[in-house]
């Protein structure tokens, strides 16, 4: 069994979390001097709830956990972040990630100081539990894996992942970012059997919320407890916790609708790249982007750019060489993409 305390920094594990007004407080009243705020203005003169009690019950009758497994941040950047601030100690510690993959967990990697290893997937852009945990050693303290991947669109092999949490002695992150947009189960659902497990999701893709920043991090209480105390007390906004809790009330069925949308344009967009001369290949997708190797990225991305159409060009990404990603959008936006791409022959 990992013992999740001891993989805690010790200057984590014996931090004195800060104690806020808001937080100190928690029953009934009606009148609020204790945190030195404005009166005029409400909503926006009050501190926002630390703990995020409502939008939290509303994600967890979503999602099907409880709220003491949720942590909430300003786009999953700041779990990423605070995941590595809690157990790697920098200089000492490393992670361990697949590769390709979503470029923030080196970033947050680098700005802490903590080593960063790379785990190439296969052909396939599928990985094996045995190699990747090869890479590991005493001092690794997270694993990375994003499923299904950025920038591949592949979901990983199930039983992989199963085979990394329970071999692992540290904890493994999976992010779920896409996870809306695959016919895979989530593990949310498998979080009861493991403590070393931490699944990320976000509002920034299906929930269409991209620009109001809220990702989730969901796992065990002991772990969900730690980030609590390292995080900013009042991470979320007064504003976005209204608003999401909006969209996860009242705009379920948009979003089921949208996704659906997405999908159906994503079979459209491959069937339609499928005949053009310019693309060498189009990779399996279970997102909302598809990967596509072409001819000459750069000519191709730098073609489209001229045109006001801007896609990924992951060329310097490894095992990408030559690749595009494609975000799917509206139906006249694909079209637009599309009708670009078929006169790319005449362009060059
Ligand atoms: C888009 C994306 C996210 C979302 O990041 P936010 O900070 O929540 O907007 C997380 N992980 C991956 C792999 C992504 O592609």
């Amino acid at each position: 069994m990992v013992n999740i305390e001891n993989l805690i920094r010790k200057n984590i594990r014996e931090l004195k979390p800060y104690s806020s007004a808001r937080a100190e407080f928690t029953g009934e009243a009606s009148v609020f001097l204790d945190a030195n705020e404005n009166p005029y203005n409400p909503p926006y003169c009050r501190y926002p709830d630390p703990m995020q009690r409502e939008l939290k019950l509303a994600i967890a009758a979503q999602k099907n956990v409880a709220t003491e497994q949720i942590l909430l941040g300003n786009g999953s950047d700041e779990p990423i972040d605070l995941l590595i601030r809690s157990f790697c100690e920098p200089q000492r510690d490393n992670m361990v990630a697949i590769a390709p993959t979503y470029g923030m967990y080196k970033v947050a990697a680098d700005i802490n100081n903590v080593a960063y290893r790379k785990a190439l997937l296969n052909e396939q852009f599928d990985f094996c539990a045995d190699d990747l945990l090869k890479i590991a050693d005493n001092h690794t303290k997270l694993i990375w894996l994003c499923s299904p991947n950025n920038p591949t669109g592949n979901s990983l092999n199930r039983q992989e992942i199963v085979n990394t949490i329970e071999a692992f002695r540290g904890i493994v992150v999976l992010d779920e970012a896409y996870i809306d947009f695959s016919k895979r189960q989530t593990f949310l659902q498998e979080l009861h059997k493991y403590p070393n497990l931490v699944v990320l999701q976000t509002f920034s893709k299906a929930w269409a919320l991209a620009g109001v920043r809220l990702g989730m991090a969901f796992a065990a209480t002991e772990i969900i407890a730690t980030l609590n105390k390292v995080k900013y007390p009042y991470n979320i906004s007064v504003l976005t916790q209204q608003h999401a809790l909006r969209q996860i009330l009242q705009r379920k069925d948009d979003v089921a609708a949208w996704v659906q949308t997405l999908l159906a344009e994503r079979e459209k967009l491959q069937a339609a790249l499928t005949s053009l001369p310019c693309v060498l290949h189009i990779y399996p997708s279970d997102a909302n982007f598809i990967l596509v190797k072409v001819t000459n990225a750069n000519a191709v991305y730098r073609h489209l750019i001229s045109r006001g159409v801007v896609v990924r060009n992951r060329h310097s990404v490894e095992l990408c060489a030559d690749c595009l990603r494609i975000t799917v959008g509206a139906p006249p936006e694909n079209a637009m993409l599309t009708e670009l791409l078929i006169s790319e022959l005449k362009a060059l």
